[in-house]
């Protein structure tokens, strides 16, 4: 079951593609997760990511197609992938079909606003990378993961300034795919300005149970 999370920014990719990892037991590829690890390894992959990630625009694509590539190349992703964050480009869409079949493409629809208002309170978890919402899904601690004690923060690129940009750089760049996607048969729409669970009962209710499903469940881990 290969999977593709299409929208915006702040759209609820991450929250909705964790719930979907313990649902059907595949691993989420974030592209955004990986460029974020590679920087604070210090990698040369990170150094080439870093001042685009803090502007908010894209990593060029031939250094994200390169690193997803290696990524859903591993083993556990031999029976299928959630891909939150990627394709982000035309050119990332058809390097991914040579790459491998996609079969859905779960496009999340939410107004700018709602955008703005969820990501400027957003904090992530230094430690474990759990999501909050000042507004809507605060920790029970303020600044303390309920999950790990971690430190919450605000990521560079969920300021203000930045938000902005990068949904100008969804609209001109990534929001094409919506109707690339479209046009093979594989997108699904649903209306994503609803709180997460709301949403995950549609995306499952897509996506089903399908035999791929149970293959993967039946299929003892190697
Ligand atoms: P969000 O979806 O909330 O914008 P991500 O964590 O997916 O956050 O991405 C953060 C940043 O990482 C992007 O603004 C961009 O700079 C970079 N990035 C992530 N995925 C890609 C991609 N597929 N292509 C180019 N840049 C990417
Ligand atoms: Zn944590």
């Amino acid at each position: 079951m290969k999977i593709i999370l299409l929208g915006a920014p702040g759209v609820g990719k991450g929250t909705i593609a964790k719930e979907l990892v313990i649902k059907y037991g595949i691993p989420q590829v974030s592209t955004g997760d990986l460029f974020r690890e590679n920087i604070q390894k210090g990698t040369d992959l990170g150094k080439k990511a870093k001042a685009y990630m803090e502007k908010g625009e894209l990593v060029p694509d031939d250094v994200t197609v390169s690193m997803l590539r290696e990524r859903i190349s591993r083993q556990d992703c031999r029976k299928g992938f959630i891909l939150d964050g990627f394709p982000r480009t035309i050119p990332q869409a058809e390097a991914l079909e040579e790459l491998t079949a996609i079969d859905n493409v779960i496009n999340l629809e939410c107004p700018d606003e709602i955008i703005v208002m969820r990501l400027s309170n957003r904090r992530t978890c230094s430690k474990c990378g759990a999501i909050y919402n000042l507004v809507t899904i605060p920790p029970k601690e303020p600044g303390k993961c309920d999950k790990c004690g971690g430190k919450l923060v605000q990521r560079e690129d969920d300021k203000e300034e930045a938000i902005r940009n990068r949904l100008e750089v969804y609209r001109k760049q990534t929001s094409p795919l919506v109707e690339y996607y479209d046009r093979k048969g594989l997108l699904v729409s649903i209306d994503a300005a609803r709180n997460p669970d709301e949403i995950l009962v549609e995306v499952v209710g897509e996506l089903g149970e399908s035999d791929a499903v149970e293959e993967i469940r039946s299929e003892p881990d190697q």
